[in-house]
């Protein structure tokens, strides 16, 4: 296995699990990839703030097997969408509490901030956009599908365009409009509880990356940290080792769960992927409040603000810390980190006048959080299996038909699992 993020856990796990032989080579000294917690000012923070969903069926099933009740690391709390925006009342969105679809749409018909109008119109546009097929062009954006089926401007600027940015990472105009409408489907057309937001209440390293390790180290797994793979020795007939610094590990059959750019780098030339790989970074600028402070909703959305959603990281047991979000740079392109800070600190002094000034304001950003995924990248996402006998990639970013999340890493992690067991049986440890 290459690679310690979710993908790579979740696909050691479960080879591990069957009785397979595994060895996990991770290049940093930490397990967690993308989603791991770091130090800021001598507080454990995450390197992002994360948040999951009812629906992440892949993700809740690692973490049962890790020996980890979700529940004592998440929140769970019905879907709530409270939008601040500047200039205009607030925008008030909550599921109903009905099966789906009905969760949505009678969700849809009470929400706060859309006249009687723009909510019927709403409805009959998210029902078309929800039940149409796949655009036979496949180079849809989102946002000209939902103009297709006559939503209204509102709708698309306060609500769909904020949650393509949270759950595809990009904005509303370049997002591949299947990919938005197959996620929309899995969180709305499904269990009603796939909506719930699953908010972390404990550190990402504590979620998954930590558990892993035990039950890793449990089942024998020979776990390597700080070791970088450097190159793959294949031959006809399949893999035969991995290059590590100066030496080469033998094994039958790899993973590569490495991040797109390291993976591309790993494969013979021959072999690189067609994927049209564009980085989309995500900004989260963390507040320190001398007291706790209070935020409306566990998460609060902001239009026509730098920051676009915050999230009070009391849920994570850190009272006074705030934690403000910005996806894929927005609308107005990068910025320097002391720019951002600014901005932000700015903003939530006019959005909340009663707190106090913060005494630290520290951004974070991941410049290749995920792939932007535009309808050229989605034509293109890897699959699973490379051609080469036990050879297999795993990743956020592969053909897993969900958007680069956690959920989509553990989620190919799984299937490669699967994939190599059912061509090699397990052998004697
Ligand atoms: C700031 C931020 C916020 C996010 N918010 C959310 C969210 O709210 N909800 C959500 O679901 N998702 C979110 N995501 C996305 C989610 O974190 C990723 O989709 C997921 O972590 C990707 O996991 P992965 O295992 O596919 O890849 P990675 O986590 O990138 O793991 C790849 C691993 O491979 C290792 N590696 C690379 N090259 C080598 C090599 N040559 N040899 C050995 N090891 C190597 C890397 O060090 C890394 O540990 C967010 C991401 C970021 C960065």
């Amino acid at each position: 296995m290459i690679g310690g993020g979710w993908a790579g856990l979740a696909a050691a796990v479960d080879l591990s699990a069957q009785g397979h032989r595994v060895c996990l080579l991770e290049a940093r000294r930490s397990l967690g990839g993308r989603a791991r917690s770091i130090v800021v000012s001598g507080t454990e923070l995450d390197n992002g703030q994360h948040l999951m969903l009812g629906a992440y069926k892949a993700t809740l099933n690692l973490l049962t097997r890790l020996g980890v009740d979700p529940f004592t690391v998440m929140e769970r709390h019905r879907l709530c969408l409270y939008m601040r925006r500047r200039g205009m009342a607030p925008l008030s969105f909550s599921v109903a509490p009905l099966p789906a679809p009905f969760n949505l749409l009678g969700g849809m018909l009470r929400c706060q901030g859309l006249s009687l109008g723009e909510r019927s119109k709403t409805v009959l546009a998210i029902s078309r956009f929800l039940a149409s097929r796949p655009s036979s062009r496949g180079m849809q954006t989102a946002a000209a599908a939902l103009v297709q089926v006559g939503t209204p401007a509102s709708a698309q600027r306060d609500l769909f365009a904020p949650l393509c940015l949270a759950a595809l990472n990009i904005d509303l105009d370049r997002a591949d409009a299947n990919l938005f409408r197959d996620t929309l489907r899995r969180v709305f057309l499904s269990r009603r509880s796939c909506s719930d937001l699953l908010i972390p209440s404990a550190q990402l390293t504590a979620i998954v990356a930590e558990p892993a390790l035990h039950y890793l180290e449990r089942q024998g797994v020979d776990l390597r940290l700080g070791v970088k793979v450097t190159g793959l020795k294949l031959d006809d007939g399949g893999v035969r080792a991995v290059q590590v610094s100066d030496s080469t590990v033998p094994v039958k059959a790899i993973v590569i769960a490495a991040n797109p750019v390291a993976a591309q780098r790993l494969l013979p030339p021959a072999m690189q992927t067609a994927f049209s790989y564009r980085r989309s970074p995500i900004c989260t600028v963390y507040l320190k409040y001398p007291e706790p402070v209070n935020l409306e909703a566990p998460m609060v959305g902001l239009v026509g603000y730098r920051a676009q959603w915050l999230f009070d990281r009391s849920v994570c047991h850190q009272p006074g810390w705030i934690a403000a979000v910005i996806s894929g740079w927005g609308p107005e392109g990068p910025a320097q980190r002391t720019e951002l800070e600014a901005r932000v600190t700015g903003e939530l002094e006019r959005l909340y006048p009663d707190w106090p000034p913060p005494m630290l304001c520290r951004a974070i950003t991941e410049r290749h959080a995920t792939y932007r995924a535009t309808p050229e990248a989605e034509r293109t996402r890897p699959a699973y299996e490379t051609g080469i006998p036990g050879l297999l990639l795993a990743g956020d970013y592969t053909a897993t038909g969900l958007p680069a999340t956690l959920e989509g890493a553990v989620e190919s992690g799984v299937q490669c699992a699967k994939l190599l067991a059912q061509c090699s049986p397990p052998r004697e440890r």
